[in-house]
């Protein structure tokens, strides 16, 4: 095939299989992220200052509901969406370039040997680097083995090498490919830095359309569920495995989610007279699809807040509208119609029900699905909504007989849905779904499941160098809410209970319900004052909002970290900044603190003093992230 031929023009088989191997470790997502926006004639086209990245984090929310809706891979939507835009169409030229430089090397070496039938090129450095072995040292056939073996399971080159070091001291080669990881540490990659969700994907067998190795289960692929990637949760942290089995009543009605439904990856060329910049992804959604669904480019907050769209609100497209609500809508229900703005899918009440065990009251850990509750509701774990749990919010309502549209929890409940479809940082907790059809509201997150950070801490759990990591995932998400978009967007209610820690200890912002757009910087005075009162600054009494509300929220979860305290419940900002030393408060249980001769504790401490400065001194937290950034540079 010519290097110029347009990546829409590929026949279905060799499409089919580029699908594949992006599905593979959810590639797809290493590629998305460096698209650049404009594509070059000479095919090297790379993401910098003037070409921003073609797709944001939303984007990649945006196919996952849409490969959770309609049950394609995101591979294929991503393709077909990308294919079709843009003033220069992708063609192989540029697929093998990105797909190179993401160092996908099965769909590069299949683009490059198969289509383009020209040699492999590999990197001469770095995990796609060829290995060059000593054949002294180890036979050739067996460092094949290893090597294909490895390559199965995605392992980088350095790591083979580490192995073959070993093997010449151990001549037992007698590897099973289960065995090998365990051999090897763990490592873990970072993919895309604002991305990492609770993955909507499905247990659906997919029939694939061309030849594969016969060694694999026949035609049929089952998509890696999240329970494999669990086996490292901390003691405590229930087991997955055991979340995931289903509760009675589910099993019962059974799950949209888990149907065998075949899948088949379908032709995605185009008119090539087609001149539009932005394709329409309706047409990627397939002839079922009922809901015409906008390009991906003017899914951007930007154009779904602006009103002059060409295209409907974004929630009467991908099931997130209230025409939805209205079919399924439950007689009883006490609360208003509402027309919410989001891309977000619509739960029937009765969905959540089923999959909460009815609410179960039980904790967790006694087996039940109750997860905890707030000022605002209680959180269950659901299962069978999507390939994995979620936990679901019920919000309590002040008058459970009528609901009105300008009551505090409708507000609070439409705050957070819309802000949340709008903003998505891999250190917010994500928002996949809500309802407003039944008894009350509910608002259906990725289940984070190593619990609250004031519980870790009170129990000691963290060392300190996990606490410095936490504390600067906890402060790029409150950076990017207050600068993503051009108005600031203000939290309110930061606070170690409102950070969810993840399998990996990431910790991870929730609880938009008090969220607050600041208009301008300057003053911005409510009468209302809300917020929890330990955590509060000073100007947050009198009803002055602004961004340094959570830094000045922010430092106080610092001191915490540090101290494993819990902050005390009265106005104690001089108490707060008294002491210049850290060292008797801080907590040395959990480690030394000190690395490379820097004593990062009192480092930290000085970080978290400036917090508490007035108003006007006190940093941004933009200026915060650089600060920790800065700190941890040290630490290796
Ligand atoms: P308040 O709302 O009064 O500030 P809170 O933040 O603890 O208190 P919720 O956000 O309602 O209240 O959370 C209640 C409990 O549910 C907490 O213990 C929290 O750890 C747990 N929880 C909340 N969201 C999730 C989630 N996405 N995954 C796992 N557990 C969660």
């Amino acid at each position: 095939m010519n290097i110029n031929l347009e990546v829409r023009k590929l026949p279905l088989a060799e499409k089919s299989r580029i699908v594949e191997y992006l599905e593979e470790e959810e590639s797809w997502k290493k590629l998305m992220s460096i698209i650049p926006s404009t594509l070059t004639e000479d095919y090297r086209s790379d993401i910098s200052l003037n070409n921003p990245p073609k797709y944001r984090s939303e984007h990649f929310h945006i196919i996952q509901n849409a490969s959770n809706l309609t049950k394609r891979f995101c591979s294929e939507i991503l393709l077909r969406e990308w294919a079709t835009s843009g003033r220069i169409r992708p063609a192989l030229g540029h697929l093998k370039y990105l797909l190179e430089k993401a160092q996908l090397f099965h769909a590069a070496d299949f683009v490059t040997v198969d289509l383009l039938k020209q040699q492999k090129t590999r990197p001469t450095k770095g995990p796609g680097a060829p290995i060059v072995l000593n054949s002294e040292e180890i036979e050739d056939s067996e460092t094949k083995r290893i090597e294909k073996m490895l390559d199965a399971i995605n392992y980088p080159s350095s790591a083979i090498e580490n192995i073959c070091k070993q093997n010449s001291v151990d001549t037992n080669l007698n590897y099973t490919t289960k065995e090998v990881p365990k051999m090897i540490p763990k490592i873990v990659i970072s993919e895309s830095p604002e991305v990492e969700e609770a993955k909507p994907t499905f247990n659906v067998p997919v029939v694939v359309q061309n030849e594969r190795n016969k060694s694999e289960s026949d035609l049929i692929k089952f998509s890696k569920s999240l329970v494999e990637s669990d086996n490292n949760v901390p003691n405590k942290i229930p087991d997955l495995t055991s979340l995931l089995e289903s509760c009675p009543s589910n099993s019962e009605h059974g799950s949209s989610s888990s149907n065998n439904i075949p899948l088949v990856v379908e032709d995605i060329s185009e008119d090539s007279s087609s001149d539009n910049i932005h394709p329409n992804i309706s047409s990627l959604l397939g002839n079922s699809s009922e809901v015409i669904i906008p390009a991906l480019s003017d899914l951007s907050p930007e154009s779904s807040m602006s009103s002059s769209s060409n295209f409907p609100a974004l929630s009467h497209l991908l099931g997130g509208s209230d025409s939805i609500a209205n079919k399924t809508r439950s007689c009883a229900s006490p609360l208003p119609n509402l027309s919410l703005n989001t891309p977000l899918p619509h739960f029937t009440y009765a969905q959540l029900e089923n999959a909460t065990c009815k609410f179960d009251q039980i904790p967790l850990i006694e087996g039940g699905r109750f997860l905890g509750s707030g000022s605002f509701g209680q959180v269950y774990l659901a299962k069978d909504l999507f390939n994995q749990p979620v936990a679901v919010k019920r919000l309590t309502l002040e008058n459970a007989e009528v609901v009105q549209i300008d009551d505090r929890v409708t507000k609070q409940f439409i705050t957070e849905v819309e802000i949340l479809s709008k903003y998505k940082h891999e250190n917010l907790v994500s928002l996949l779904g809500y309802s407003c059809d039944g008894l009350t509201y509910c608002l259906v997150y990725e289940y984070v499941v190593g619990g609250a950070l004031k519980d870790r801490l009170e129990k000691k759990e963290l060392i300190w160098t996990e606490r410095l990591y936490i504390a600067l995932g906890t402060a790029r998400a409150i950076a990017y809410l207050h600068t993503a978009y051009s108005t600031p967007l203000i939290h309110r209610d930061v606070k170690s209970a409102n950070i969810l820690l993840d399998v990996t200890n990431k910790p991870k912002l929730c609880d938009f319900g008090l969220i607050k757009h600041s208009l301008n910087q300057s003053t911005n005075t409510v009468t209302t004052i809300i917020g929890t009162s330990a955590y509060m600054a000073p100007e947050a009494f009198r009803g002055d909002v602004s961004p340094k509300l959570d830094t000045f929220s922010f430092g106080v979860v610092l001191l915490e970290l540090l101290t494993s305290k819990p902050p005390m419940d009265d106005n104690r900002e001089g108490k707060r900044s008294g002491y210049d030393d850290i060292t008797p408060l801080l907590d040395v249980s959990v480690g030394s603190w000190s690395a490379n001769e820097i004593n990062f504790g009192q480092k930290l401490y000085e970080i978290a003093q400036k917090l508490f400065a007035g108003k006007k001194q006190r940093p941004l937290m933009a200026s915060v992230c650089s600060n920790f950034m800065n700190l941890l540079k040290n630490l290796h």
